[in-house]
């Protein structure tokens, strides 16, 4: 299975891209990820892509592709779910010289439920799990459940910087929608329901297109 998980920020691409890597034992290629490993790493991706990363806005798509065909074109990965990425149409159609797509998952959501996930969201500064303060509380306060690492507000999911992520999401995303729409790969999933239903939703997809 070779799934490209879509949609605004804060509809959980995370979290189900996690769920169904989980589920079907398929590796979870977040670009979001692997861009703070090399920020936290200081790499010369890493170096190049911080500043963009602080302010909310994207990366560059040279920067960027150039570290995903690195990742997908090492052979390393049959079968991903790609969280993240791609972000802009010219994401998209470097992607198509890269690997070949089975799905695309595109969680759709409303603003009001974006900004009340994100705003709340805490994520593990260790193991990157993700907690949320009144849909998914850590049992401690503070601490992360599955390793004991200290939770943290992500730099870009603080208020200011979410309205820039939500504005610059919304211009980029309609001509990659589109995109897959005409190559009739895109399913859309309602992402304002809890993550249990949203995630027997895609599950019950994927069997339905024989994916899993
Ligand atoms: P995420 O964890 O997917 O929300 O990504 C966090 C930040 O990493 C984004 O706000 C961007 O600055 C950067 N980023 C992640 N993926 C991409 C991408 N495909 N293209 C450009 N920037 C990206």
């Amino acid at each position: 299975m070779r799934l490209i998980v879509l949609g605004p920020p804060g509809t959980g691409k995370g979290t189900q891209s996690r769920m169904i890597s989980e589920k079907f034992k398929v590796p979870h290629v977040s670009s979001g990820d692997i861009l703070r490993e090399n920020v936290a790493k200081k790499t010369d991706i890493g170096k190049k892509a911080e500043v963009f990363m602080r302010t909310g806005q994207l990366v560059p798509d040279n920067i960027v592709v150039k570290m995903m065909a690195e990742i997908l074109g090492k052979g390393k990965y049959r079968n991903f779910i790609l969280d993240g990425f791609p972000r802009t149409i010219n994401q998209a159609h470097e992607l198509e010289h890269l690997t070949k797509i089975d799905l695309v998952i595109y969680l759709s959501s409303s603003e009001k439920v974006i900004l009340e996930r994100l705003s709340g969201r805490r994520t593990c500064s260790v193991c990157k799990a993700v907690f949320h303060i009144k849909n998914m509380p850590p049992k401690k306060e503070g601490i992360c459940d599955k390793c004991g690492g200290r939770l943290i507000i992500r730099e870009d999911d603080r208020p200011e910087t979410i309205r820039d992520r939500l504005k610059i999401y919304e211009i980029l995303s309609d001509p990659l929608v589109f995109f897959y729409s005409q190559k009739g790969l895109l399913r859309e999933v309602n992402g304002d329901q809890p993550a249990e239903k949203i995630f027997s939703d895609i599950a019950a997809m994927l069997k339905k297109e024989k994916l899993a």
